[in-house]
């Protein structure tokens, strides 16, 4: 990132969808920018609310790399001042890299203003807690393979091995394969999983099931675009589940360097 000079675009990440979970320091860019330029498959057209008088508004759905480029270059040259808005989190499947070379290599200022992902409302929606004590402490986040390709590495019976917590982005119309190969590493059928469809917007949908179970259960929904789909053993940790163990931070007899520890109290 370039620091030197006030940025002149903004890469906004707009969050799951809600208006309201929008960051304050997106909602005040949003209403400062002169030209807002939005992904609006994914990105609440409601943002467009907040534009200011005379702001230009362009979804980018139909357009190419350069065409995105060439408007915030032409924009910035002008003066103005550009807020490129991303679904969720800029940072993951954003496609924001190849839009950050092209800035530099024009000599234009940038920033990235981070957003709520997808992934945390979907996580919001189940009321889970992903990272779990004595069940699963990591998160693998991943896709698999369309038009984008995924490094051999990271082929999903590869990273099924962990038995973590697993969120794919992406990959929901590939559920059967998605399934299969998570089952060739080692989860078992009766782990728990859920897709999230279009996580907190008005038409949010759920589907849980066990993991040989999900196919036939999002067949069912129709769900195949727009969805998270989750998997593992924290995810029974949600509301009516048996009780997982409590985490250690805020047991009374553990201490830490907020609260010393109270001996004799258990959780
Ligand atoms: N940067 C975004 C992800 C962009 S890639 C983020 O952090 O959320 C687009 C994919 O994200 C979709 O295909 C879907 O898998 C997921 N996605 C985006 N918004 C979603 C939502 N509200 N609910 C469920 N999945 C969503």
């Amino acid at each position: 990132m370039e620091t030197e000079r006030q940025p002149a675009v903004y890469f906004i990440g707009a969050g799951p969808g809600a208006l309201d979970l929008l960051t304050l320091r997106a909602e005040r860019l949003l209403r400062r920018a002169d030209l807002i330029l939005y992904a609006d498959s994914l990105v609440n057209p409601e943002i467009t609310t907040l534009a200011k008088p005379g702001a230009k508004v362009i979804g980018t759905a139909s357009l190419a790399l350069d065409e995105i480029v060439g408007l915030m270059v032409e924009a910035v040259g002008a003066g103005r001042l550009v807020a490129r808005v991303h679904s969720g989190d800029p940072s993951l499947y954003g496609a924001i890299r190849e839009q950050m070379v092209a800035l530099r290599a024009a000599g234009v200022t940038y920033a990235v203003v981070p957003g709520v992902s997808s992934l945390f409302g979907a996580a919001a929606a189940l009321g889970v807690e992903l990272t779990c004590p004595e069940v699963s402490q990591t998160v693998i986040i991943s896709r698999v393979a369309g038009r984008t390709p995924v490094p051999e590495r990271e082929d999903l019976p590869a990273l099924a091995t962990h038995g973590t917590t697993l969120v794919l982005f992406l990959s929901v119309a590939q559920i059967d394969e998605v399934v299969s190969q998570l089952r060739e590493g080692g989860y078992a059928a009766d782990t728990p999983a859920a897709v999230v469809y279009r996580a907190t917007w008005p038409d949010q949908q759920i589907v849980q099931a066990e993991l040989s179970a999900l196919p036939t259960a999002v067949r069912a929904s129709g769900i195949t675009h727009q969805a998270l789909i989750l998997v593992g053993d924290a995810l029974q940790a949600g509301p009516g589940s048996v009780p997982q163990p409590a985490s250690r931070l805020y047991d009374p007899s553990f201490g830490h360097g907020w609260r010393a520890p109270r001996p004799g109290r258990r959780a």
